[in-house]
């Protein structure tokens, strides 16, 4: 080991941020370099495209980020045009299919709608942000609950966590008071009907500063500071291998995407946090090929529905000049529809499901004018109830040896089936999701299922666990086998969760990163001692 350990990061995505971070803050003389295959698309690293005001801007920034599908951009990463086609599905803004259809196209039509980020800051530049604790069969079983306690709130510090975001808003606590009084009795002590705990920054004008990666990286993005001067972040750069000997790694291969050259970057230990999919993809191109690898994929499934609030009920908790000051607040911000954010959270055994209810001035589609809900004063709720699906070993990505993605990387397919038990949940969630749009007003859209993957919260692939076989990932993150080689993000999440995953896998990162400091800080130890 060098006497300044250098870490690399592969993905600069609020896990590979959070390892970074707390690296950097843990050993004084550690050096971290990011290799991160996307484009730097806002001007401070890693923000949340949410933030930008301009709605130019902000389509540019999300167009960045869509990989193969980034339009003119992607042919400024040398991809061909051939790569787009037009597909039954199409992704959400600032994400990329998958399965986009294209040469180089993984092959996923079991899973159509799986989707990632290619860009500074991963999807965490695109995301909504909510952070709900896992609770219950939710929680990894391998870490104790005092310890669970601390990791988790690290984490929701690293993402500026804000419990009662828009709790003032009136309408938003009166849809609240209409679902406890259709929901309430059937709710244990403490997972009632509540506000949605998300990640950003309240501001003085009521508006939210949405965070992204760079929330999280924090001082190391601020020049001057002391981890800024021990930190780099390699944007448009693909790391395309993990050299290592089968026990030990030694570093990355990395392909400067400018200029198509690669070189050998030497590294005293190596995260990979590069999404459920393409975390898994780069161990399969390095030959680090454990059995589980790919294999128990979950998500966690969504019915979804949209309702126009009800005029009688609302005004009957809400007062015509609380409206009007609401609406008067959110116009000074009509880039952002969402305006607050409910929930009812999973809970066991009566309560599987983990509810996420959105208040918004304008339904997500266009209604015709004489629609009967057009134009609605109060305003829609959007609404899902995730349900959860059971890892098995049968779901999940089997790479090739043969085939290569429109990246050059091991091209993959995805298995995957609902079970009986599954359909059976989703089909309990439906009906309760039709009783929250009854009490709060009338569908617009009825309650449907979205289409496997919609979800962008991919778990299991690199599962953490006690048992090598069935885990890719010991309780420290680290793969099985490999001293000095650690993942992260929501492919460690090894259970059947349904709620938002990011904030789980930060703490899970937060412990990795905790115990991989402490590794090489004894290592230096050691080789001090030697000297
Ligand atoms: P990512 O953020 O996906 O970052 C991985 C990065 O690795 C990417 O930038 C990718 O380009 C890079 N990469 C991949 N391969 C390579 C390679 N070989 N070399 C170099 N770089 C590579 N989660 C929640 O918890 N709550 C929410 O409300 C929520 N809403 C969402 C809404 C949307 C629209 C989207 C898109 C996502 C949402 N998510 C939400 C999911 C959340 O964004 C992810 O859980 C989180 O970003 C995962 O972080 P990560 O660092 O593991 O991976």
């Amino acid at each position: 080991m060098t006497a300044t350990p250098t870490i690399a990061v592969v993905g600069s995505g609020p896990i590979g941020s959070t390892y970074a971070r707390l690296l950097l803050e843990a050993l004084p003389d550690a050096r971290v370099i990011m290799f991160e295959a996307g484009p730097q698309v806002t001007e401070r690293p890693g923000e949340s495209v949410r933030n930008i005001t301009d709605p130019d801007e902000k389509a540019r920034a999300r167009e960045k980020s869509q990989g193969p599908q980034a339009g003119s951009f992607r042919e400024s990463l040398g991809i061909p045009a051939g790569a787009i086609v037009e597909g039954m599905f199409t992704a959400r803004q600032g994400t990329h299919l998958l399965d986009f259809g294209g040469p180089g196209s993984a092959h996923a039509q079991a899973f159509p709608a799986a989707a990632a980020a290619t860009n500074v800051g991963g999807q965490g530049a695109h995301w909504t942000c909510a952070i709900p604790r896992p609770a219950f069969s939710e929680k990894l079983p391998f870490i104790a609950d005092d310890e669970w306690e601390d990791l988790v709130s690290t984490a929701e510090d690293l993402l500026h966590k804000q419990s009662a975001a828009f709790s003032d808003s009136p309408v938003g606590a009166a849809i609240r008071t209409l679902l406890d009084r259709e929901f309430g009795a059937e709710l244990p002590e403490g997972y009632g009907v509540s506000t949605l705990p998300v990640a950003g920054d309240p501001q003085p004008d009521g508006t939210m500063r949405w965070a992204g990666a760079d929330t999280v990286l924090g001082p190391l993005i601020e020049p001057g500071s002391d981890t800024a001067a021990r930190f780099a972040l390699r944007d448009l750069t693909l790391v395309r291998r993990v050299e290592h000997d089968g026990t030990t790694v030694r570093g990355l291969v990395v392909e400067d995407l400018r200029t198509r050259e690669q070189s050998f970057v030497e590294a005293d230990a190596v995260v990979v946090a590069a999404d459920a999919f393409r975390s898994p993809q780069l161990l399969w191109a390095s030959g680090i090929r454990p059995a589980p690898l790919g294999r128990y994929l979950t998500e966690h499934h969504v019915v979804i529905s949209t309702v126009a609030l009800d005029a009688e009920r609302m005004s009957a908790l809400v007062s015509d000049e609380e409206l009007e000051a609401e609406l008067a607040r959110r116009a000074t911000n009509p880039a952002d529809p969402v305006a607050a954010v409910n929930r009812i959270p999973f809970s066991e055994p009566d309560h599987p499901y983990s509810a996420q209810i959105m208040y918004a001035e304008t339904p997500p589609f266009p209604l015709p004018a004489d629609h009967p809900a057009a134009a609605n004063r109060w305003g829609y709720v959007n609404m899902g109830f995730g349900t959860r699906k059971f890892p098995r070993v049968e779901d999940g990505a089997t790479f090739s040896d043969d085939e290569l993605d429109y990246r050059g990387m091991p091209n993959f397919t995805i298995d995957y089936a609902l079970t009986a038990r599954e359909n059976a949940e989703i089909a309990e969630a439906t009906e309760r999701l039709r009783r929250a749009g009854q009490a709060l007003g009338a569908f617009i859209a009825e309650p449907r299922l979205l289409p496997n993957g919609s979800s962008l919260h991919f778990m299991g692939t690199m599962r953490a666990g006690t048992d090598p076989a069935t885990s890719v990932a010991d309780p420290y993150s680290r793969v099985w086998g490999f001293e000095n080689l650690v993942v992260g993000g929501n492919g460690l999440i090894p259970t059947a969760n349904t709620m938002n995953p990011t904030l789980t896998s930060i703490a899970i990162a937060v412990r990795g990163a905790r115990h991989l400091a402490d590794q090489l800080r004894a290592a230096q130890r050691e080789d001090a001692q030697v000297v």
